[in-house]
Parts: structure tokens; sequence; C-alpha cells
């Protein structure tokens, strides 16, 4: 099965809908997701009969391997790929054509309206990317082997940790692992917080020591064959505090009822409100400053969004993550997060690391 050209087709009654002779697509990731081509300053050209990518002859090898049946066109050296789209666009006798008004900068535009007077253009956002939130088999496979590398590596890495093994030395291991098992890197700079650092939601690496804290957060995802996965685990480096405990089991009673609302019908909104209203009661209300999750696959944050005022509808074949935290500065913080599938009759979950709370056993 061409899933390529499956996604192409599903673009493709995008061009009645609109109303235009061509659909341009520029996002290099969206091109990804239509053609299979894994390169970048290629641009894909889309009518009701024609499909073409406009590329350089850097890449003539590897679109001939990854985009069997497309058409190319080829830059010439003295042109820029903005040139050659717009000679291209001027050649195909087009009279409107679609935009990704997100992706392209006005000089682009400016230059396309020069090269090509006679066509008009109409902007337009997300196209591309409402197709990509939900997923087909292809893609399921490749997450579920994305959470595989994830977890193999952490795995690995959490048997070597010593109360001196550092924040930047984890997420350096986890990369390393990732690689070692054949992904293609981490999905993300991973986040390593020791102890307070655990407080900050985003928290770059340091050379914090895993011994300084009482606990640590690690955040973390890996890339394989172009899709992503997204984790996040708390530990106790010593015995676990009473503190801990109580924090930890709020989050796990808001991730747990958050996922037992994630079906196909659900609002991104009422899902997220489920765990905000479980650390609500819980007295924590004011130490959840983010959303609850995200849809991911060939990024790392994609549609649908589950947070407050989230109106997106979750349908079978999208795929989230689940995601709430309590942060108490000065303390630290717990967030867990787990990926999951909708299906037709509910969802499941992709990861399978163990969520109950567990030390280190650093001594
Ligand atoms: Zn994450
Ligand atoms: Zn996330």
């Amino acid at each position: 099965m061409n899933h390529p050209a499956q996604r192409r087709e599903r673009l493709r009654r995008q061009l009645s809908t609109e109303g235009v002779d061509a659909l341009l697509v520029t996002a290099p990731v969206n091109v990804t997701y239509l053609t299979g081509f894994t390169g970048d300053s290629t641009v894909l050209v889309l009518t009701p009969s024609r499909e073409l990518l406009v590329s350089d002859p850097r890449y003539t090898e590897q679109l001939a391997e990854e985009c069997a049946g497309v058409e190319t066109h080829l830059c010439t050296p003295a042109q820029k790929l903005p040139e050659a789209v717009g000679e291209v666009l001027g050649k195909l006798g087009l009279k409107s054509v679609g935009f990704e008004s997100h992706i392209v900068t006005v000089a682009e535009l400016d230059l396309w309206r020069s090269l090509a007077p006679a066509i008009d253009w109409k902007a337009g956002t997300d196209r591309v990317e409402r197709l990509r939130a939900v997923k087909d088999t292809s893609e399921i496979a490749r997450i579920r082997e994305a959470v595989n590398l994830a977890e193999g590596a952490l795995r690995v890495v959490r048997s070597h940790f010593t109360p001196d093994t550092t924040e930047h030395e984890i997420g350096a291991l986890l990369e390393y692992h990732v690689r070692r098992m054949g992904g293609e890197g981490l999905a993300f700079a991973p986040i390593v917080g020791v102890g307070p650092r655990a407080a900050l939601p985003h928290a770059p690496l340091t050379n914090a020591a895993l011994g300084s804290g009482e606990l640590v957060l690690i955040d973390w995802g890996a890339t394989g064959r172009g899709y992503k996965s997204d984790l996040t685990r708390v530990f106790a480096t010593r015995s676990i505090s009473p503190k801990l405990r109580e924090v930890y089991d709020v989050v796990a009673r808001a991730q747990a009822a958050a996922m037992a609302a994630v079906r196909p019908g659900a609002l991104g909104k009422d899902v997220d409100a489920v765990a905000r209203g479980v650390i609500a009661d819980a007295g924590y209300g004011d130490f959840f400053g983010h959303g609850l999750g995200h849809g991911f696959g060939l990024q790392i944050h994609e549609a649908p969004a589950l947070r407050p005022n989230s109106e997106f509808v979750l349908e079978a074949g999208m795929v989230v993550t689940i995601e709430p935290g309590v942060y108490l500065p000065g303390w630290g913080g717990v967030r867990l997060e787990d990926d999951l599938l909708v299906t037709p009759d509910g969802h499941e979950v992709l990861t399978r690391w163990p969520r109950e709370l567990t030390s280190l056993n650093l001594g």
C-alpha cells in the first residue's frame, strides 16, 4: 500500500473545496508526509492530475529512491528554489494556487507574483497539518517503534545511574543508546531535572548530580524512521518521602482519570478539564501551569492540542500525550507523560514503562 499516494489523494479533495487549480506545499515536514521524501529544499505542486516535486540536483538519486512515480523538476545551477517554483507554476498555466501562508515568506510570495503574474494566490493554513492529525497504519507502526526506542534507551541508562551521574550525562547517554539501537536520535532536547530543578517544566540540562536531590524528572523521546515518541517519568533517588508520595499520587490519579476520558468524540478541553479537576480538588490547582497533552508524529507538537479552550474533537487514529504535572518552586515537580492512540472504542496506551513511583535506591 502506498501511504504517501493515499495522503495526496486526501489532500486533492481540498482543491475543489477551495476552488483552486493547484496546492503548493512548502513546509518540509508536509512534503515528507505527502511524498516520503526525507530531504529538504523541495516543494510539492499538486494539481487534479499531476504531482510535481521541485527540488535541486543534490537530491536526484534520493528523489528517485524515496518518491518513485512522482514527477520531478530540478533547479538549474543559476536558480534558487523559489525561482524554479515560479517558473514551473508559470509553465503549468495555472489560474489559482493555494499556498501555506504560515510557512511562505512575504519575499517568496512577491517573487512568485512577479514570475507568474497570471496566478491568483489563495492563502491557507494547516491543510496538511489537519490530515497529519489522524495517523495511518504505517505511521502508527513507526510511532510504536519510537516508543520502544525511548523506553529501551532509558532502561539501559537507568541501570548505570550512580549518585554522581549528572543531568548532562543522562541526556547524552539517552541520545547514544537511541542511536545505538538504530534510532535517528532523540525526539527533542531531553529534560532531566534533579530535585528543585524538576519544578521547571522545561529545565535546560546542568551538571547537577542525581545524588543532590530527592527526585529526578526525565522527559525524553526518540525518533525512529521519522516518527517521534514523548514520555516523562519521575523517580525517587533515595527512600520515597511522604511529600513526594503525596504529589506523585495526585498526578497519577489526574493522569489515570484523563486517560480514561480519551475516546473518539471527546473534546480536547474536556479531557484537559478532567485532569485539572483532580489536581485542583487535591489543592494543587495553582501548580499545573501547562496544557494536558498534544498530538505528535513527524513533529513533537502536532494537532490535536489537549488544553483549556481546545475545541479539537478526538478521532480514531489520533495519537496524543497525556502529561499532567504539579510543580512546587523550591521543592521539585512531578509530571507523568504517556502516549495514547485513540481507537474506535476508546484508546490504547502505547507506552509500557510502569507508572508506579519507584526509587533508584542510590543510597
Ligand atoms: Zn515530554
Ligand atoms: Zn509532551
